[in-house]
């Protein structure tokens, strides 16, 4: 039997993950302002607070040893080192919005993703989104104006690496060139994968969700990046 019951939605984790700079960020606000009941899940960082960011809200702004100690804990779901800090994902956190039955969304970086999914196959869903093309994310990179010059370059040369390994995992693959119509595609995704969770497969929303399919979806100058 479902544990969620007659009516009752079912918990999803709605993972998003890009290169730094395609517009992730951008995205899950959009997410969240017109799907009020879904959750962000706020991850711990050691890294500082940039520009506007507010602790418990953005992230929970960590000391490096308080972080070492909820690793010691077991107290992530999963956590990696991104850029040279750490970044995790608070099991109670995760747990919180399952048993809420709520959508939670997820900015994390792909090795989070993947761990993720692993860990909560049936509820995980992984979104890669795509810039439309490396010269556009360092002009969102430059424009976006957060980071110093060395900050830029080593996310730019991590981007590469970034996109190789989502095409080679993720489930959907998104472009992000007009904000609007990425929008609505993780909106179809998220819908089609929700559907499957709770009442069963809704045959055409699975059938328009398919083109962001890996494997099936366009993307355009990124092409070379999919595996063989
Ligand atoms: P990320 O979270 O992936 O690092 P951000 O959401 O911070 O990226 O976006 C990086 C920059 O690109 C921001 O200045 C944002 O306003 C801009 N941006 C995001 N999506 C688009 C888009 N579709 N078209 C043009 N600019 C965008
Ligand atoms: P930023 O410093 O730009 O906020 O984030 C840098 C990278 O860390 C992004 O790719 C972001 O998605 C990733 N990230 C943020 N939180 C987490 C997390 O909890 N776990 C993992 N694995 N990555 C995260």
């Amino acid at each position: 039997m479902s544990s969620e019951g007659p009516g009752r939605a079912p918990g999803q984790l709605l993972v998003l993950s890009a290169p730094s700079g395609a517009g992730k960020t951008t995205l899950a606000r959009r997410f969240l302002d017109r799907h009020p009941d879904a959750v962000f899940s706020v991850s711990a960082t050691t890294r500082a607070p940039r520009g506007a960011e507010r602790d418990g809200v953005d992230y929970h702004f960590v000391t490096p040893e308080r972080f070492a100690a909820w690793v010691g804990e077991g107290a992530f779901a999963e956590w990696a080192e991104v850029h040279g800090r750490r970044y995790g994902t608070l099991r109670a956190t995760v747990e919180a919005a399952l048993a809420r039955g709520q959508v939670a969304l997820f900015d994390i970086d792909v090795q989070g993703g993947e761990r993720l999914k692993a860990a909560f196959p049936r509820e995980a869903t992984t979104v890669f989104i795509l810039p439309p093309d490396a010269l556009e994310l360092e002009r969102r990179l430059r424009g976006r104006s957060t980071e110093g010059e060395e900050a830029i370059q080593k996310r730019l040369a991590a981007a590469h690496a970034e996109v190789r390994r989502g095409l080679a995992s993720y489930e959907y693959v998104v472009v992000n060139d007009e904000l609007e119509a990425a929008l609505a595609s993780i909106e179809l995704v998220a819908a089609c994968e929700r559907a499957r969770l709770g009442d069963g497969e809704n045959r055409s929303l699975a059938a328009q969700a398919a083109r962001f399919r890996r494997g099936t979806a366009d993307l355009g100058a990124w092409r070379d990046h999919a595996g063989p």
